[in-house]
């Protein structure tokens, strides 16, 4: 055949999810960890390949995995549902919970790959968006709408609720108040995205929430904090009635031997991961305080996170000289609804953040 049949309807406006990658000096632009795995861990890693017998497929349920998981959160193990990365496991909650005739509410501007995982799954999106605004004080706010979201929620039509704390790419968190609000007005599964919860303030954590409500699912990835962005694992924390439904759902050996025995490796050496951790947030106030202080002040939003969203007049051609001038690749937001102007920049090391704000400074401000 010269030709072939179109595609399902459903992916014609779709685009494939493009990570905007470049090659550059320094990426401070996919919220990576800078440092990498624990060195000790790496180590371990490497011997533990040695006799890994590779010719046989992972365990399905990396059983030795999600028990270090369990044992870490201090919940059973079946409450534990592990993917290849948090990617994954959002949209194996949507192919779970959502389908034709069901909808997921979200709060734009957030992580697009809710968009796509809802269009795959033939879910209709319900978007309560955030009000961006710059504050008297010179900083940027994306805060959520709690009301409209919990008035949404009133209804009892949603049934997936999916938001995301520290939320990409504006670093703010829900309160836990907020939440046992969402829990307790519906009985959507809400999601909670705690991809970057390591880098926030301890009173953030939903996980103990999980106790009392069947209704709440946490996901949580090896990417960010771990330094294991490259081999793709993460997992969903819930109870039983939730974990069960995606097990039905998931791909049997998304997670490969290696990716399991690397988490491990990495979740052995929790104190070097803190330490990378403090490192980052330390720099993220650092940064945060040296963006703000540029010319007449650069907006930032207040971040829990590993990275920082700031608002620059002409903010593409600033990407632009960053990348082409400097070697530098932060991502570029500000073609997104509700982001004009806005820039992500991850943490990096000292030196990375030294040379973004040097060349911020010559480019925004000296120009
Ligand atoms: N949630 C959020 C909010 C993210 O930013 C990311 C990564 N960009 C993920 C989930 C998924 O991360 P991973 O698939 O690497 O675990």
């Amino acid at each position: 055949m010269q030709t072939v049949r179109p595609a399902a309807d459903h992916l014609k406006n779709l685009e494939p999810y493009d990570p905007k990658y470049l090659p550059a000096r320094v990426y401070l632009n996919a919220n990576e960890n800078p440092y990498g795995m624990p060195e000790k861990a790496r180590t371990e890693f490497v011997r533990m390949i040695e006799s890994e017998p590779l010719h046989r497929y992972p365990d399905p349920l990396a059983k030795r995995l999600r028990s270090a998981v369990s044992t870490k959160l201090g919940l059973a193990p079946e409450c534990i549902v592990l993917g290849n990365g948090g990617d994954e496991l959002l949209f194996n909650l949507c192919l779970a919970y959502g389908g034709k005739g069901r909808s997921m509410l979200i709060a734009p501007p957030t992580f697009a790959s809710y968009y796509s995982n809802a269009l795959l799954t033939h879910t209709e999106l319900v978007e309560v968006p955030r009000a961006g605004s710059v504050s008297l004080e010179g900083m940027l706010d994306l805060s959520i709408d709690e009301e409209a979201i919990l008035e949404r929620i009133s209804s009892g039509t949603i049934d997936i609720v999916m938001l995301t704390s520290p939320n990409n790419p504006s670093g703010d968190c829900l309160s836990l108040a907020f939440i046992k609000e969402l829990l307790a007005a519906s009985d959507a599964v809400v999601l909670i995205d705690h991809a970057y919860i390591e880098f926030s303030a301890p009173g953030f954590n939903a996980t103990s929430l999980l106790a009392g409500n069947a209704n709440l699912a946490i996901l949580r990835t090896f990417s960010k904090a771990y330094g294991l962005a490259g081999m793709r694992i993460g997992y969903i924390a819930a109870n039983t009635g939730i974990t069960s439904e995606l097990c039905k759902v998931r791909q049997p050996y998304s997670v490969d031997s290696l990716a399991a025995l690397a988490a491990l490796s990495a979740l052995a050496e929790e104190d070097e991961v803190q330490r990378s951790v403090e490192r980052i947030v330390s720099e993220r106030l650092r940064l945060a305080s040296l963006v703000g202080s540029l010319g007449h002040g650069i907006p930032v939003a207040p971040s829990e996170a590993n990275y920082l969203l700031i608002k620059v007049p002409n903010a593409h051609a600033v990407w632009k000289e960053l990348h082409e001038t400097y070697g530098i690749l932060v991502r570029d937001l500000s073609a997104q609804e509700g982001l004009t102007d806005c820039l992500r920049v991850s943490i990096g090391t000292p030196a990375e953040n030294d040379e973004f704000i040097k060349a911020l400074r010559e480019i925004a401000i000296e120009n």
